[in-house]
């Protein structure tokens, strides 16, 4: 039997959704993933179990058992495992990134510098170290003097992800707060469980200006097969950047989306990227005065989109039967096994999906209008993920959201507009942290 190796965080939607295309396809899915060997199989789904942060040792936990049980194809979901993924995929001579150019992917430094140096347009940028063990940031020579800082600026880690830590300063007291922040974050006890020494550097960049996109590709041997061009209709200008609404078709004219796919072709060219699932963002420029798009690329991340959204895309062969869309896992597997992708196209509706921020800090306690929400025009589904009683942490620092709207129409205007009916409908319980006293105490 055809087997392919899967390497996730844990169990979750996006796993149960390479579970079901791997059925349909009859190929035997192997599970490699984060956790403690020690606990006996807690998810009965008899992964391999691996520490992302332990790279040498997940890749011979995992050669180990694909010795006995050999593999035909490797998938990764996420941006931790990316490069534990290209070693093995490499150990066995599967087509995959190369391990040097996941590990550039992944750190946003590298990825400028690689950037930069091939001509790409870029901001200005420099790393800031920030000691670990220290409460002072330790810049040298000091990050407020240093050329060439100028407002506005972002300031972000160079190893997470889902915006977490980045945050827009327009003056040195915002810039200041912004850091200090940002300290703060990298040394929480969960982001230094990655044990992740990119943590110890953040980045200061200058503030691109303008329009959103995200790429979703697929690399077949060096080569960029765009699935999908999504525009992010919500500004995205700071202080702190919520992904909130991914439409596709992109409403860009035609020039700009054609300088969007050459741009971030080139970008992952320059990072050393060559077979396998892409997600690039974007920010399109509009003020270069020489009438041409400039294209910043923010990041090409080794790795398909993320979690439920890959749900927002659906794919029809151009070759067999064209009515039966298939899903974007059910797509990877196929790649991963070898098929070029190239005869697979976006399904001809638009459609998107609504990352469900959340509006401030607080426990959760429910959410009332679902039902409404869903009988709106267009809405395919509203899923919930926050758990009631949960406590709910806001960008910068936190990193989930309260659940996902999807939507398909004839038309992309017609998306945005069926997402924002449906959580105009939601109304979200959370109450504060810490019970507030609503009588004085006798
Ligand atoms: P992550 O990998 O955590 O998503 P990114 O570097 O992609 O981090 O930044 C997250 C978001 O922050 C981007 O999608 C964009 O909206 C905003 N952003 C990041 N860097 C810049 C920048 N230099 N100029 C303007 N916006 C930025």
């Amino acid at each position: 039997m055809t087997r392919v190796l899967l390497l996730a965080t844990t169990t979750g939607y996006q796993t149960r959704a390479f579970g079901e295309a791997a059925e349909r396809l009859g190929v035997d899915l192997v599970f490699a993933t984060d956790r403690c060997h020690l606990i006996e199989d807690p998810w009965q789904d008899h992964a391999i179990p691996i520490r992302f942060y332990d790279e040498d040792a997940s890749v011979a936990a995992i050669v180990q058992v694909a010795k006995a049980r050999p593999i035909d194809g490797v998938l990764v979901v996420g941006d931790l495992p990316t490069v534990i993924g290209a070693r093995v995929a490499q150990a066995f001579g599967l087509p995959g990134h190369p391990p040097e150019a996941a590990a550039i992917a992944r750190h946003k430094q590298l990825t400028r510098e690689r950037l930069r140096d091939a001509g790409l347009p870029v901001p200005w940028f420099f790393p800031v170290a920030i000691d670990p063990q220290s409460s002072a940031l330790s810049p040298q020579p000091s990050a407020l003097d240093r050329a060439p800082l100028t407002y506005p600026c972002i300031v972000k880690p160079v190893a997470l992800s889902g915006s977490r830590g980045v945050m827009r300063a327009d003056d040195p007291s915002t810039f200041r707060a912004a850091l200090e922040r940002l300290r703060a974050l990298m040394r929480t006890r969960e982001v230094r469980a990655e044990r992740n020494e990119a943590h110890d550097t953040v980045l200061v960049e200058g503030f691109i200006p303008g329009r959103e996109y995200a790429v979703e590709g697929l690399l077949h041997r060096g080569a960029l097969n765009v699935l999908a061009i999504f525009d992010k209709p919500d500004p995205l200008d700071g202080p702190f950047f919520e992904e909130t609404i991914y439409v596709t078709p992109s409403s860009a004219p035609a020039d700009v989306q054609t300088r969007i796919v050459s741009t971030v072709a080139s970008a992952a060219d320059a990072i050393g990227l060559h077979h396998g699932p892409v997600h690039a963002e974007c920010r399109v420029n509009p003020s270069t005065g020489s009438g041409q798009a400039e294209v910043f690329v923010l990041e090409v991340a080794a790795r398909p989109i993320g979690g439920l959204c890959a749900r927002a895309l659906r794919l029809q062969s151009a070759i067999s039967n064209p009515q039966s869309a298939i899903s974007l896992e059910e797509l990877l597997l196929r790649h991963a096994l070898g098929e070029n992708p190239g005869a697979w196209r976006r399904e001809s509706d638009a459609s998107g999906v609504m990352m469900i921020p959340i509006p401030r800090r607080g426990i959760f306690r429910g959410v009332q209008g679902i039902d409404a929400a869903r009988q709106a025009p267009g809405v395919e589904d509203v899923l919930i993920t926050a758990k009631v009683d949960q406590l709910l942490l806001p960008l910068p620092e936190g990193a989930s959201y309260l659940g996902f709207i999807f939507a398909r129409a004839d038309r992309a205007a017609g998306v945005e507009q069926a997402l924002r009916t449906a959580h105009a409908r939601l109304a979200f319980a959370i109450d504060p942290e810490f019970p507030v006293l609503t009588e004085a105490p006798v």
